[in-house]
């Protein structure tokens, strides 16, 4: 199913991330972590795609999965370092699997990594112009980023980038994970006034280990407020404690921003069941309303 579809009537709908794995003897068992979370009923599941190309093959592969598990996929491509006949081959292979909903990304820039005049994709809105022109029933959709992209100069231009992105064929974004909801809520509001219009999909990353957090932040720019940093000195330096604060966390993120209109959220589960079992316990008799 179209997420287009799925993202109708502002249902509330709370799907799930997975990576693929690296190497061909670890594919089965991310099949069987792919199959572990459909049972905890995801409305979608997207897989990532390897900034170099490198793991392209498993996304397809693992999309399929989800697929074969009756959960609707979401398969993620990025094109910085991509040529145009690699892109082409990627959709017809994603095309050819019956898979309908590709999230289009530029990719984060490799160290080194060198712009060339004739560089075919420089952007992710080209490729979202590549994908609708290759073929327009595809459901594609986009990143954004509610502390604005960390290469962008301020805010306002990151939402005006934004909205030419959304306007070249864009049906619902999903935001770089975010731990302070009046960050999200700021920014839905900036992008309600300058008339993006398609879904917003609020992307919660349930933070599990301390470890873990120096390196989202790194990645993703975004701000941890003080609350969060206390569970950390309080909880940090024990596993299960950490583990299971993240994990309440995340649900009071999800609940606050349900209690807020908001209605549709990716969990950034990553290949973890046990998180989204957890979360989509703690939510089931308020999703199920
Ligand atoms: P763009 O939309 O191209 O934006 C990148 C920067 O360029 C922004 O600063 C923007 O303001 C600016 N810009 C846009 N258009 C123009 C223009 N015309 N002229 C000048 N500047 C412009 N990475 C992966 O490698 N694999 C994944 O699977 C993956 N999944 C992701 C999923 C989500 C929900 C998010 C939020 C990120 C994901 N990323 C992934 C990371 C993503 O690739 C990086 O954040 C990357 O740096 C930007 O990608 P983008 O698609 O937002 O790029």
């Amino acid at each position: 199913m179209k997420i287009s579809e799925i993202l109708k009537n502002n249902r509330v709908t709370v799907s799930f991330e997975v990576f693929p794995p690296k190497q061909w003897d670890k594919l089965e068992n991310t099949k069987n972590t792919v199959k572990e979370m459909c049972k905890y009923n995801p409305s979608f599941m997207s897989v990532t795609y390897g900034a170099a190309g490198t793991t392209s093959g498993f996304t397809t592969e693992i999309a399929n999965e989800i697929k074969n598990c009756g959960v609707s996929p979401l398969s993620h491509l990025t094109c910085l370092t991509s040529t145009r006949d690699k892109i082409h081959q990627v959709v017809g292979e994603l095309e050819d699997n019956g898979i309908e909903n590709i999230l289009a990304l530029r990719g984060d820039i490799p160290q080194g990594f060198e712009f060339k005049d004739k560089q075919y994709f420089k952007n992710a809105y080209q490729l979202v112009n590549e994908i609708k022109a290759m073929n327009p029933n595809l459901c594609v959709g986009a990143a954004c980023y509610p502390e604005t992209h960390p290469e962008s100069k301020n805010r306002v231009e990151d939402i005006a980038r934004l909205k030419e992105k959304v306007e070249c064929g864009v049906e619902f974004l999903t935001t770089q994970m975010f731990f302070d909801n009046e960050k999200f809520f700021n920014f839905y509001e900036m992008c309600q006034i300058k008339g993006i219009n398609v879904p917003i999909i609020a992307g919660i990353m349930p933070i599990t280990n301390a470890n873990q957090i120096k390196r989202s932040i790194e990645l993703s720019n975004s701000s941890v407020p003080p609350k969060f940093f206390r569970i950390m000195e309080r909880f940090g330096d024990d596993p299960d404690k950490m583990k299971q604060a993240g994990i309440i966390y995340a649900t009071e993120q999800i609940i606050d921003l349900m209690a807020n209109g908001f209605n549709n959220i990716h969990i950034y589960t990553m290949n973890k069941p046990d998180v989204a079992k957890a979360i989509m316990g703690g939510l089931s008799s308020i999703i199920n309303e």
